[in-house]
């Protein structure tokens, strides 16, 4: 039976915001034939930006990743929530003293971006997900918070896919510092917010409608398309059931087994 919700969405849209767990890959294993299914899809003019919540990697390391599972390819690109809010801090608040909670990886991405960073005194706290996160950082970013400096996140995931046991990520780290501090951030990066959104659509020259968000998950990429007023294609290949696709609040626009169907349609 013909999807034809798909169909209109390979048809319309020229640039593809792909979620990366759950949507290309499994923790280290390709979806299918998801390798082929991209080539396809580069192949009918479609441009692939991958999208990721993750603010503890850089933009390199990912792409490491992806060419190794031979998903990468030169005209793609990724952007990550942790750019997003090193874009809006230039944006808004050009000139002002940081300091971020985040990783090394992080931290160089900031400088080359011209942020900065300090660890005293600073205008701005940035919480982005930091694996080497320390009581001292928790300590020090309180104290900042609680004097009145402007708070970011990079990301509002409560935890982190991992192998086992899911990872706690900055979605908890905010509930810490509600608690510690009675506040929540000014600024939410990520998705499903729209400083990413409009981040990324000012690097394309793509119209909304002809931008498609592809994820797994209803409640971070979905709303993000929604939110974003991009076009929006759930896959069944991670987080989200058929039942929930049927029953949640966000809908998306098309909805198919994983992106491999796509490749039908191209
Ligand atoms: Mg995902």
């Amino acid at each position: 039976m013909k999807n034809e919700n798909l169909a209109r969405i390979a048809r319309e849209c020229d640039v593809f915001l792909l979620d990366m767990d759950g949507t290309v890959y499994l923790g280290e294993r390709p979806i299918g034939d998801m390798q082929n299914t991209l080539q396809k899809m580069r192949g009918a003019g479609k441009s692939i930006v991958y999208l990721t919540n993750n603010s503890s990697k850089s933009a390199e390391e990912y792409i490491r990743k992806l060419d190794r599972l031979h998903f990468w390819d030169e005209r793609d690109s990724v952007y990550t929530s942790g750019m997003a809010a090193a874009e809006y801090l230039k944006e808004t608040h050009a000139g002002k003293r940081v300091y971020l909670v985040g990783t090394e990886a992080l931290r160089e991405e900031f400088l080359r971006a011209g942020i900065a960073l300090c660890e005293e005194s600073p205008d701005v706290c940035v919480l982005a997900y930091d694996t080497a996160l320390t009581f001292e950082k928790i300590r020090k970013c309180n104290e900042f918070l609680v004097k009145g400096a402007f708070y970011v996140a990079t990301h509002p995931d409560a935890v982190c896919p991992a192998d086992g046991v899911s990872w706690p990520d900055v979605g908890s780290f905010l509930k810490l510092f509600e608690t510690s501090c009675k506040r929540l951030p000014d600024v939410i990066c990520g998705k499903p917010y729209t400083v990413m959104g409009d981040c990324v659509r000012r690097k394309l020259s793509a119209p909304k409608e002809r931008i498609v968000m592809v994820g797994d998950r209803l409640n971070t990429d979905i709303r993000f398309g929604v939110n974003n007023g991009f076009r929006t294609l759930l896959v069944l290949s991670g987080e989200a059931t058929a039942e929930q696709a049927e029953t949640s609040c966000d809908r998306a626009e098309a909805v198919a087994e994983s992106l491999n169907e796509i490749a039908e349609y191209l």
